[in-house]
C-alpha cells in the first residue's frame, strides 16, 4: 500500500499566507454569464482560480447537461481577459483531451467520477506525460480508499501536482446540509497524506446559501487550505445548483466574515485538536441516530408482526432479558450501568409507542410500512 507515499509537487498557485479561493459558475450557461461572473470576480478580489462545469454530472436525464466543449473557448476568453487561471471539471478520457487542447490550467474530477476506478484510471491514462494539476473531490460516498485510489491512479500517471477537494458525502438522513460534511474523513485524509493540499467545497456541502458561512469557517478551522465557491450572476435563475450560488459582488463580504487562523503556533494547534476531537463526536453521534432510525424501522416491523399474530406489544419476559444482557455487554465496555439503563428504558418507551401506533394504524386498515 503506497498510502502516504505519493510522489508530490506542490501546486504553484497555492498561496502560503491566506486560504486559495477558487470560483465561478456551477455550469457555464452563456459566454456572458460566464464573462459577467469572471469580471465580477476580478473586480471583487482574491480569487486565484475560475471555475465553471461545461460537462455536468446530473442526477436526473433531461436536465441541463451542461454547453460541452464550447465553454472551453468561453474559459480562454475569460483567462485572456481577467488573468485567471482557469479549471473544469472532466469525467472521461475526451474531456481530458479537450481540456488540454484548450489549455486549461487545473482539471478537477468530481464527486461522481472518484467513486469510480474505470474512469479515475481512463482519465489518468489519458493525462499521462501532461504536465497539469488535477483536483479530486471525495466520493459521493465516505470511502476514504477511493479517494485515496483516485489520488493514486493520477499520480501513477504521473500527475504530482495534486490537491484533494472536500464537498461532503451523500446521505439519507435528514440534514441541514445537501452533503454531510463527515469531516473526520477529509482529516484523515490530511493525516494519512499531510503534503496535499486539501480544500473545502462549502457550496456542495451547504446545498443553500446561509450555510456558506459556517461551513467555509469551520473548513479554515480544521486548517484546511482553500476554499472553491460557487457564483453566479443571477443564482436564482441559475441552471443548475441554483440554491446555493452567491453572486460575484457577495463573495467578498462571506469571506470578509470568515476568520483566519494560522495552522501553527501552540495555540491554535490546541484548538484544533479541540475541532478533531469535536468531528470524532459529530460523527458518532451520526452513527448513533442512524442506529437509532434503524432500530425504530425494525420496532415498526415488529409491531406489525404482534399485530398480525395478536399478541401483546409488552413481553415482560422479552424485555427482562433485553435488559439483562445489554447491562452485561455495557459494563464489560466500562459504561456504568446507570446510564445505559436510562437510555435503554427510553429506547424501549418509544419502541411501545411505535408499536402501538402500528396496532391503532391496522385498526383503521392502515400501515406504516406499505402503502
Ligand atoms: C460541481 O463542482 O459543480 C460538481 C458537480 O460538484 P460535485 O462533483 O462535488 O458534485
Ligand atoms: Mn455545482
Amino acid at each position: 500500500m503506497t498510502i502516504g507515499k505519493l510522489k508530490l509537487d506542490y501546486p504553484e498557485w497555492m498561496p502560503q499566507d491566506r486560504p486559495l479561493l477558487i470560483s465561478g459558475p456551477c455550469s457555464a450557461e452563456t459566454e456572458e454569464q460566464v464573462l459577467a461572473t469572471a469580471h465580477g470576480l476580478k473586480k471583487a478580489g482574491n480569487v486565484d482560480i475560475f471555475r465553471a462545469g461545461i460537462w455536468k454530472p446530473r442526477t436526473r436525464p433531461n436536465t441541463f447537461a451542461g454547453v460541452g466543449v464550447v465553454g472551453l473557448k468561453w474559459l480562454q476568453r475569460v483567462k485572456k481577459e481577467t488573468g485567471f487561471l482557469t479549471a473544469v471539471e472532466i469525467a472521461n478520457a475526451n474531456h481530458a483531451y479537450e481540456a488540454l487542447k484548450h489549455g486549461i490550467d487545473v482539471l478537477w474530477i468530481g464527486a461522481r467520477t472518484t467513486v469510480s476506478p474505470f474512469a479515475v484510471q481512463e482519465i489518468a491514462d489519458a493525462l499521462k506525460g501532461a504536465d497539469i494539476p488535477v483536483m479530486v473531490k471525495n466520493p459521493i460516498n465516505p470511502d476514504l480508499q477511493l479517494w485515496i485510489g483516485a489520488l493514486e491512479r493520477l499520480n501513477q500517471a504521473g500527475i504530482t501536482r495534486l490537491a484533494a477537494i472536500h464537498r461532503g458525502f451523500s446521505t439519507t438522513v435528514t440534514v441541514p446540509y445537501r452533503n454531510q460534511p463527515k469531516w473526520r474523513i477529509p482529516i484523515e485524509l490530511k493525516r494519512l497524506i499531510p503534503e496535499i493540499p486539501l480544500i473545502c467545497d462549502p457550496s456542495h456541502i451547504a446545498g443553500k446559501r446561509e450555510l456558506l458561512e459556517p461551513v467555509s469557517q469551520k473548513a479554515l478551522d480544521l486548517a484546511m487550505q482553500g476554499l472553491m465557491i460557487e457564483t453566479h450572476p443571477d443564482p436564482a435563475n441559475a441552471l443548475s445548483d441554483s440554491a446555493q450560488q452567491i453572486t460575484p459582488a457577495e463573495l467578498p463580504k462571506l469571506i470578509g466574515s470568515l476568520t483566519y487562523r494560522k495552522p501553527s503556533g501552540d495555540s491554535s494547534a490546541k484548538a484544533n485538536m479541540l475541532e478533531v476531537l469535536r468531528g470524532e463526536i459529530d460523527n458518532l453521534d451520526q452513527q448513533l441516530l442512524e442506529v437509532l432510525a434503524r432500530r425504530c424501522q425494525i420496532s415498526t416491523r415488529i409491531g406489525e408482526y404482534k399485530n398480525n399474530n395478536n399478541m401483546t406489544i409488552f413481553q415482560v419476559r422479552r424485555w427482562e432479558k433485553v435488559m439483562e444482557n445489554r447491562i452485561d455487554d455495557a459494563t464489560g465496555m466500562g459504561l456504568s450501568d446507570k446510564f445505559v439503563n436510562e437510555i435503554f428504558q427510553a429506547i424501549h418507551h418509544h419502541s411501545i409507542e411505535l408499536q402501538e401506533k402500528v396496532m391503532n394504524l391496522a385498526k383503521d386498515g392502515k400501515s406504516i410500512t406499505s402503502d
